[in-house]
C-alpha cells in the first residue's frame, strides 16, 4: 500500500464516520445540518447554499442527490 492510499483510505474512512454520525442526527453531512456552507475567502467569510441538500439541512435530501 503505497502512501496515498493509505491517505485516501483514511480520509474515507473519516468521511464515512461523519456521514453515519450525520445519518443519526438527520444532518446533512455537507453544511451538518444548517443548510449553507461557510467559506474564508481572503480572509472575508462568505456563506454558499448548501447544493448537497438544497438548503434544506436534512440528511434525507442529501441523501436522495
Ligand atoms: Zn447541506
Amino acid at each position: 500500500m503505497g502512501l496515498f492510499s493509505a491517505i485516501s483510505e483514511w480520509k474515507e474512512a473519516k468521511y464515512r464516520k461523519r456521514v453515519k454520525e450525520m445519518e443519526e442526527a438527520g444532518k446533512c453531512p455537507d453544511c451538518r445540518g444548517r443548510g449553507y456552507n461557510t467559506l474564508v475567502n481572503d480572509f472575508i467569510p462568505a456563506t454558499y447554499h448548501c447544493t448537497g441538500c438544497d438548503g434544506s439541512g436534512r440528511f434525507e435530501d442529501w441523501n436522495k442527490a
